[in-house]
């Protein structure tokens, strides 16, 4: 029996990576459902390759495009918000695929996780937001989330067969993004095509401007919190600039596990798809005697404060993640439409996340509130 797959955010990096890997384990994999945003040209083709049985297209134009253009006998066409969180609810599905961008795909992961459906998550932004509800929709329906970031899964991976108590700590490496040896006095001249030019991985907008203030950090320490039940204290990161090592756990006795490979998004989708298997692939290897020298630095806070933010957000707790990330999401959009400085992102993210007002355990309610609040006080600041 094959898996049925959906996949939310099927024409961004991730969603086309995870296409490519479905291609080649098409023995084992059916796509039931396909989304994107605004790519009609790109979801047609998708349509026609692999035949799902429902898409979802969330710009109103590109919807108009796509259902012009296919056989809607073949396939069902929704629209919007509203088709993004239908197709999340269904239960005919084996596994969820969320590639989906910013707090967005948040309610997604919880409709799939309350409908008993696995979701192999990229979409970090969704337990940054509401880590605290979704473990608890995973506890009463038994589904589960295997995790698609690089170090996420790099620590899912070593951590098997260890006990949480045995660890000391988690060590998240990070590449310290394209701005990591440039000097803070310029920072402020830090332009958008600068900022998108990220050293080592290829990736998406709205997640390499994170990479590059270093925000993704910060939500990486908050979704290694809700991932994996250690304290924020006991989350360390360290600046690697290389991508070799995505990620590493400290035992008690001192033993330390690091998970290694080329830096690409394949290896950590697939294996999200498969595991408990490392099923066979012939992607680039890693080359022992050509990949360089591995360094490690400490992460620089004056130079990127947003760490910090993050880790103060964490053990505020409440609303306080989610408030932080929402902030993220529409300064990062100004940064990108260049009314806002580089600068200003970090500026108007802790600001946002002091002002907001703090609710001790919001539920989807009032996350849903806060984000008007947080839309209102980035985009007027
Ligand atoms: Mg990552």
């Amino acid at each position: 029996m094959k898996k049925k797959i959906s996949i939310f955010g099927s024409t961004g990096s991730i969603g086309l990576n995870t296409l490519k890997i479905v291609s080649h384990l098409k023995n084992q994999f059916e796509v039931v459902f396909l989304t994107c945003n605004k790519n009609a040209r790109l979801l047609i083709e998708q349509i026609k390759i692999f035949k799902p049985k429902a898409v979802c297209v969330v710009d109103k134009n590109a919807y108009e495009e796509v259902k012009n253009q296919i056989n809607l006998s073949d396939v069902k066409v929704l629209f919007g918000r509203e088709g993004l969180l239908e197709l999340a609810k269904r239960n005919d599905v084996d596994i969820m695929l969320n590639a989906l961008v910013g707090a967005s795909g948040m309610e997604p992961t919880l409709c799939a996780l309350e409908s008993g459906v696995d979701v192999a998550l990229a979409n970090k932004e969704s337990l940054v937001m509401a880590g605290d509800i979704i473990t608890k929709a995973m506890q009463k329906t038994g589904a589960s989330i295997f995790p698609v970031d690089s170090e996420h899964s790099a620590i899912w991976q070593i951590i098997k067969g260890e006990k949480i108590d045995d660890i000391q700590r988690i060590i998240l490496t990070g590449s310290g993004g394209p701005f990591r040896t440039r000097s803070i006095e310029t920072f402020k001249n830090i332009t958008v095509e600068e900022a998108l030019n990220h050293p080592n991985w290829d990736m998406g907008n709205k997640i390499t401007i994170d990479s590059a203030t270093m925000m993704n950090k910060g939500l990486e320490v908050i979704e290694a919190y809700w991932l994996f039940g250690l304290e924020p204290n006991n989350i360390s990161i360290v600046i690697h600039p290389q991508s070799i090592i995505h990620s590493m756990i400290e035992m008690k006795d001192g033993s330390i596990k690091a998970q290694m490979g080329v830096p690409d998004m394949k290896i950590p989708i697939q294996y999200a798809l498969t595991h408990p298997e490392h099923v066979q692939a012939s992607w680039e290897r890693l080359d022992f005697f050509n990949c360089g020298d591995l360094t490690f630095e400490e992460p620089d806070l004056e130079k990127f404060p947003l760490i910090k933010v993050a880790y103060k957000a964490l053990k505020l707790s409440g609303t306080a993640s989610a408030a932080l990330n929402l902030a993220n999401d529409y300064s990062v959009y100004r940064f990108l439409n260049q009314e806002i400085e580089f600068n200003n992102i970090s500026i108007i993210n802790e600001s946002a996340l002091d002002d907001h007002p703090w609710i001790q355990n919001p539920d989807l309610e009032d996350i849903n509130n806060l984000n008007d609040w947080i839309k209102n006080y980035v985009n007027n600041y």
